[in-house]
């Protein structure tokens, strides 16, 4: 639905920051909970699972189901409860201990949205690498997301940055197209899922290049190679490839929460199991949490349970509780 047509005049019982699977879900329970619902999503509905090819670990679908189909029945799912979607930047939120209204800002709008109750299911940002290069060939050679740039780099060489589950989902991905991918990791071992390890290793495209770092990445016209470092041996040597895709993790982007609620020493948001933060109304769930399980799956629980919370506390204010 188009910003213009929703009014600022309204108070949402809850509105939900974020369009991931955690804040879709959310939106499915507080719709059919006939919450007055609407979510603000930066960029596109979906989140990471948006461009992620295929998930083979949500229950209820043998062989998997294609990220971006999985995310769009979510979001449409949603609609069909009647849940509202403003598409913007939340750049500030406003409470006040007076007022159980809650304020916010989008972009660089000076009139915010109010609500009573507030889920936060911002989710977070990919960890970039910061090594020379980096910024001067993103976009260029660099990338963030085989799922996207992956057909560039048919039958040439690249690098992936990374041991996680990421990083070995979309080396995969990549050997549909390349002629190869060097994994860079800096340990000696996997942090990936056994199974995708299996996968990987046993697939001729792939190459690890273990307990090292890539240092910097350069190019004459276009990206032709990056320096890689063992962290044992402390050799250096030169790798031709023609990308870098670099799956290292990711970091909370929550600047615009300010301290209005408690989060952990890097940066995520404290909640309890009801999915309560430390302001009275203001829920969160998904990837913006601080937890160890960070799959689609406990987001969607998360988005239940925090919807679930919102709901109560919505109709506790309004006096309509049912205990
Ligand atoms: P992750 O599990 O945190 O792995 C990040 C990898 O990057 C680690 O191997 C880490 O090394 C490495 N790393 C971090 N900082 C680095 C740096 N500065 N330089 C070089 N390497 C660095 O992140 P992820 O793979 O993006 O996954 C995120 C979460 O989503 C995880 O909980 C994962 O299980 C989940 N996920 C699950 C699935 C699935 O179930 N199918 C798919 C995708 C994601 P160390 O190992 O040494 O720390």
């Amino acid at each position: 639905m188009a910003d213009e047509l929703l009014s600022k005049q309204d108070i949402y019982d809850v509105i939900i920051t974020g369009g991931g699977p955690a804040g879709l879900t959310a939106g499915i329970y507080t719709s059919r909970a006939r919450l007055f619902s609407l979510l603000i999503e930066k960029l596109g509905i979906g989140g990471q699972a948006a461009i992620t090819d295929r998930i083979e670990n949500y229950p209820g679908f043998i062989g998997g189901i294609s990220g971006p189909e999985l995310v769009h029945s979510m979001g449409e799912q949603a609609k069909s409860f009647g849940m509202r979607t403003v598409f913007g930047e939340v750049t500030r939120i406003e409470v006040s201990d007076e007022s159980t209204i809650k304020k916010i800002f989008v972009n660089d709008d000076p009139e915010p949205y109010q609500c009573l109750s507030l889920i936060i299911a911002a989710g977070h940002e990919q960890r970039k690498l910061g090594v020379p290069g980096e910024k001067e060939y993103a976009g260029k050679g660099v990338s963030y997301c085989a799922t996207c740039d992956g057909a560039f780099f048919r039958d040439l060489s690249v690098a992936v940055v990374g041991g996680g589950d990421v990083a070995l989902e979309e080396a995969l991905f990549l050997t549909r197209f390349v002629k190869k991918a060097h994994v860079i990791h800096r340990r000696d071992r996997l942090r990936a899922t056994k199974i995708l390890q299996e996968r990987a290793s046993s697939n001729d495209k792939i190459e690890f290049i273990f307990d090292s770092v890539l240092d910097e990445i350069s190019g004459q016209t276009t990206l032709d190679s990056v320096k890689v470092r063992n962290l044992k041996t402390g050799e250096r040597k030169d790798l031709g490839v023609n990308g870098v895709f670099v799956f290292i993790g990711w970091i909370p982007s929550l600047s615009f929460l300010g301290d209005i609620v408690e989060k952990s020493e890097d940066g995520y948001v404290i909640v309890d199991k009801e999915m309560g933060t430390s302001r009275e109304g203001i829920f969160a769930c998904g990837d913006c949490c601080k937890k160890n399980l960070r799959q689609i799956v406990a987001a969607c629980g998360d988005g239940a349970t925090a919807a679930f919370s919102a709901q109560h506390y919505v109709e506790r204010i309004k006096g309509e509780e049912y205990v």
